[in-house]
């Protein structure tokens, strides 16, 4: 299997149409497995955690709606789990670029040289990063995937991209029960000047008695700290 077809093995979702995702345009989403988080608030964790379980999407079924459709699309979402995380993804970029739409990219910013690569090569043109709170609370807002230093260390390099190319970047946060208003406007007060913080309602997650088994014993053994 050539690095091609085995990025293409990520996915594990596909939305064809979507009019909120990415404010303006109206958008397919394309959703990738895996993440390096652990958040005990995500929303998406049979997609993060446990991709095996889910159907992989045919390529042939993406591509044939985006050749049918494509002109009928304002851009092409890729979210996740986290992107950043499949080996490859920047191949998969590559063949989803020649459909000629604007490309998105949702990242939690913890792996910023991925980021950089992507947009050196100008395989994604906009990036929707999500920062979680305040630094100090990553270590509980990330199921203690992310120590406070690095996730400072991490969006601290995607905010000196974003000062570079303010118009490849947007930035959100989730009002997860944790949050205060306190700890909303300390992390605006990270993004460069000209970046608004935009905020979206939390919606709680749907577990599976299965899966909060699981979550329960990953947080516990901590093993995967983001560095
Ligand atoms: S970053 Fe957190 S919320 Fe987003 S997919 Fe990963 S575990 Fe879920």
């Amino acid at each position: 299997m050539n690095e091609t077809a085995r990025v293409w093995k990520y996915v594990r979702g596909f939305e064809n149409l979507s009019l909120c995702d990415w404010p303006g345009r109206s958008t397919c989403i394309i959703f990738l497995g895996g993440c390096n988080l652990r958040c005990p608030t995500c929303h998406n964790h049979q997609l993060a955690w446990d991709m095996h379980s889910l159907p992989a999407i045919e390529p042939a079924h993406i591509k044939a709606y985006l050749r049918d459709r494509a002109g009928w699309l304002d851009g092409i979402t890729i979210t996740g789990g986290e992107p950043t995380m499949v080996p490859g993804v920047g191949e998969l970029l590559y063949e989803i670029k020649k459909f000629e739409l604007p490309i998105k990219v949702d990242t939690n910013g913890m792996r910023p040289d991925i980021i950089k690569d992507l947009l050196q090569y100008k395989l994604a043109d906009t990036f929707a990063v999500d920062v979680k709170g305040p630094y100090a609370k990553y270590p509980a807002l990330t199921g203690h995937a992310v120590s406070e230093s690095a996730a400072q260390a991490n969006l601290e390099r995607i905010f000196e991209m974003a000062r570079t190319k303010p118009e490849a970047f947007y930035f959100r946060i989730t009002r997860v029960p944790d949050l205060t208003e306190s700890d909303i406007g300390t992390a605006q007060g990270y993004l460069p000047i000209e970046h608004e913080l935009k905020i979206q309602n939390y919606v709680p997650p749907r577990r599976t008695p299965e899966h909060a088994q699981t979550d329960t014993e990953e947080r516990r053994t901590a093993g995967n700290v983001v560095n």
